[in-house]
C-alpha cells in the first residue's frame, strides 16, 4: 500500500520547501523505502520551459525530456527514485486536461467546473506515483497557503486522505518562525495564521517544520504545539544552515523526524544509513585546496538562473577535496571591462547554456581568454556553442562567424538551427530535449573522464554544429570528442593541445549528485586544482626570488 506525504508552505515562499521535501526523501531511501517525488505548481504556464530565470530560476530536464521546476533538481541530487513528466505538473497542465477532455466530450453534457473536475484530475496526477513497487509518495504543493491560484491543489490534497484514508497520509507543513529584533524575541503567531489557514481549507497539519533563524525554545514549541493542534514532538525546528545545505537532512534526523513519519505511516523502521553523508560534510569541512572559478553567464545577480550548475561544481569539488569560490560573471561586464580586469584570478571558467543576444559577444572574449591563456574551460549547450564561434573567428579566421540564432545573414554559420526545428513555430516543449546517446572518441578527455566510449545525456537546445565546418575545425586542431551515434551531431568540443579545453552541446549539470559528481565537472576541477597548484608553486618561485630582510 503506498503511502503520501503532503508538503506545503506557509508565510512566506523561499523556506526551502523543495530541499526539505528532498531531504525528507533521502531519508525514508536511506531506510530502505522506495521514495517518488512530485511538486504541483499553481501557475498557468504548461511548464516552465517558457519562463525567464528571472521569473523562475533554472529550467530543470528530465530524462523524458520534460521541462520542470528546479525543485526536482533537488529531488535527483538528493533521491534515487526516478522523476518523470508525472513528477511535475502545473496548473496550465491540469486545465488544458480538462479542457482537452472537455472539448471531446468526454463530461458527457456535464457543466466543468474546479470541483470535482480539477480537483479529480489533480488527484490523478497523485495517483499516477502510486504502484506496488512505491513505498512513499512525497508530493510537494507549491506557493504559500492563502495563495488563490493554490487553492485546487489544497483542495485536491484534501480530499486525497478521504479517497486513500486518512492513515496513509501525512500533511507537512512548512513555516517560518522570524526573529524580531526589536522585541528580542521570536515570533510564532505568523504560524499560528498560516496553519489556521491550512485548517479552514480542512487540513490539519500533522508535522510542523519550522524554519528559523534562531533556536526555538520548548516554551515556543509548546504554544505552536497547543494553538496549531499537533503534538509538542511534531514541531520540529528547522534552523538556517550557515555552512551547507548538506546539514538539513542531518539536523532533521537529529529532531527525530523520519522516525516520526514512520511511525504515523505505519511503516517499517529500518536501519537509517546515514554515513555518506556525514563523509560528505567532513569532505566539505575538511577542503586541502580553495580554488576560484568564474561562471561567465547573462545572469550574474540570479543566484537560481545556473543553479544545477553552482550545485554540480561544488559536487565535483568535494569529488577533489577542493573548496570551489564560484565567482557569478556577468557577460556584459566582459564586454565593458574587458577579461583581462575580470577574469585573470581564477582557476577556471565556466559558461552556461543560455538564449538571447546579450552578453554574447563576453562570452566568446571570455573563451578567447581562457583559450589562449591556457585556463581551464569548460562550455556547455551555449557555452559549446559560444566556443565554436570564437574558433572559428579567432583561430580559423572566419570573420563574422556566429550562430544563426543570433544573427541571421552571418557570413559564416558555424551554429545554425537543426533541421527537425526548421519547421516549427510553438515555443513551448518543442526544443531538442532529453536523454539522447553519444559516442566517444577513445582516448579523448571526455573519454577519459567518463571511463566509457558510450554515454546518455540530457539535451535542450534547438541549434547545433553546423557540419560544413568540421574539416576547417578538425584541420586548425579542434577534436570532435563526441557526436550522436550515427556521427550526424557534434555533441562535444575539446582542444587536445590545452589543458582541459572541452564544450559540450547538453548538460551535464542535470546529472551530477553530492555523492556521484558527474565526470565531466569531476575532470574540469581536478584540471582547475592542476592550475591552481602550479600557479602557487609559480608564486612561491616569485617569492623565493625575494630578498629576505635581515
Ligand atoms: N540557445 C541555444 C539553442 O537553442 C542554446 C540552448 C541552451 O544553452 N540550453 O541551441
Amino acid at each position: 500500500m503506498t503511502k503520501h506525504i503532503f508538503v506545503t508552505g506557509g508565510v512566506v515562499s523561499s523556506l526551502g520547501k523543495g530541499l526539505t521535501s528532498a531531504s525528507v526523501g533521502m531519508l525514508l531511501e536511506q531506510r530502505g523505502l522506495r521514495v517518488r517525488m512530485q511538486k504541483l505548481d499553481p501557475y498557468i504556464n504548461v511548464d516552465p520551459g517558457t519562463m525567464s530565470p528571472y521569473q523562475h530560476g533554472e529550467v530543470y530536464v528530465l530524462d523524458d525530456g520534460s521541462e520542470t521546476d528546479l525543485d526536482l533538481g533537488h529531488y535527483e541530487r538528493f533521491t534515487n527514485g526516478p522523476l518523470t513528466r508525472d513528477s511535475n505538473y502545473t496548473t496550465g497542465q491540469i486545465y488544458l486536461s480538462v479542457i482537452n477532455k472537455e472539448r471531446r466530450g468526454e463530461f458527457l453534457g456535464k457543466t466543468v467546473q474546479v470541483i470535482p473536475h480539477i480537483t479529480n484530475e489533480i488527484k490523478a496526477c497523485i495517483h499516477k506515483l502510486r504502484g506496488d513497487d512505491v513505498d512513499v509518495v512525497i508530493t510537494e504543493v507549491g506557493g504559500t497557503v492563502g495563495d488563490i491560484e493554490s487553492l485546487p491543489f489544497m483542495e485536491a490534497i484534501r480530499q486525497f486522505s478521504l479517497d486513500v484514508g486518512k492513515e496513509n497520509c501525512l500533511y507537512m507543513h512548512l513555516t517560518l518562525v522570524p526573529y524580531l529584533k526589536a522585541a528580542g524575541e521570536l515570533k510564532t503567531k505568523p504560524t499560528q495564521h498560516s496553519v489556521g489557514q491550512l485548517r479552514e481549507i480542512g487540513i490539519q497539519p500533522d508535522i510542523l517544520i519550522c524554519r528559523t533563524e534562531r533556536s526555538i525554545s520548548r516554551e515556543d514549541r509548546e504554544k505552536i504545539a497547543l494553538f496549531c493542534n499537533v503534538p509538542l514532538e511534531a514541531v520540529i525546528e528547522e534552523k538556517d544552515k550557515d555552512f551547507s545545505i548538506y546539514e538539513v537532512p542531518l539536523s532533521l534526523v537529529d529532531n527525530k523526524l523520519d522516525e516520526q513519519i514512520c511511525k504515523k505511516l505505519g511503516l517499517p523502521l529500518g536501519r537509517l544509513n546515514i554515513d555518506p553523508w556525514r563523509d560528505l560534510l567532513h569532505r566539505l569541512r575538511n577542503p586541502r585546496e580553495e580554488i576560484g572559478i568564474a561562471v561567465v553567464g547573462k545572469y550574474a545577480e540570479h543566484r537560481d538562473a545556473y543553479k544545477s550548475i553552482y550545485e554540480s561544481l561544488d559536487h565535483a569539488g568535494l569529488h577533489n577535496h577542493a573548496q570551489v569560490r564560484i565567482q557569478r560573471i556577468q557577460a556584459e561586464e566582459v564586454e565593458r571591462e574587458g577579461p583581462e580586469r575580470l577574469l585573470s584570478g581564477y582557476d577556471g571558467i565556466l559558461i552556461p547554456g543560455g538564449f538571447g543576444e546579450r552578453g554574447i559577444e563576453g562570452k566568446v572574449e571570455s573563451i578567447r581568454f581562457a583559450r589562449e591563456r591556457q585556463i581551464p574551460f569548460f562550455g556547455i549547450c551555449l557555452g559549446m556553442q559560444c566556443a565554436a564561434i570564437e574558433f572559428a573567428r579567432n583561430v580559423i579566421g572566419l570573420g563574422g562567424a556566429h550562430s544563426t540564432e543570433f544573427s541571421k545573414d552571418t557570413p559564416h554559420p558555424v551554429i545554425c538551427l537543426l533541421d527537425e526545428q526548421k519547421t516549427i513555430t510553438d515555443m513551448g516543449g518543442t526544443m531538442r530535449l532529453g536523454t539522447q546517446p553519444a559516442k566517444l572518441e577513445p582516448g579523448s578527455h571526455a573519454a577519459n573522464s567518463y571511463g566509457t566510449t558510450k554515454i546518455d545525456e540530457r539535451h535542450r537546445h534547438r541549434y547545433e554544429f553546423n557540419n560544413v565546418y568540421r574539416q576547417q575545425f578538425t584541420a586548425h586542431g579542434m577534436q570532435f570528442s563526441g557526436t550522436s551515434p550515427d556521427g550526424s551531431l557534434v555533441e562535444i568540443l575539446e582542444l587536445p593541445s590545452h589543458p582541459w579545453f572541452l564544450a559540450v552541446q547538453f548538460h551535464p549539470e542535470f546529472k551530477s549528485k553530492p555523492i556521484k559528481a558527474h565526470p565531466l565537472f569531476a575532470a574540469f576541477i581536478a584540471a582547475a586544482v592542476e592550475r591552481h597548484k602550479s600557479r602557487g608553486s609559480e608564486r612561491g618561485k616569485v617569492l623565493e626570488q625575494q630578498p629576505v630582510d635581515g
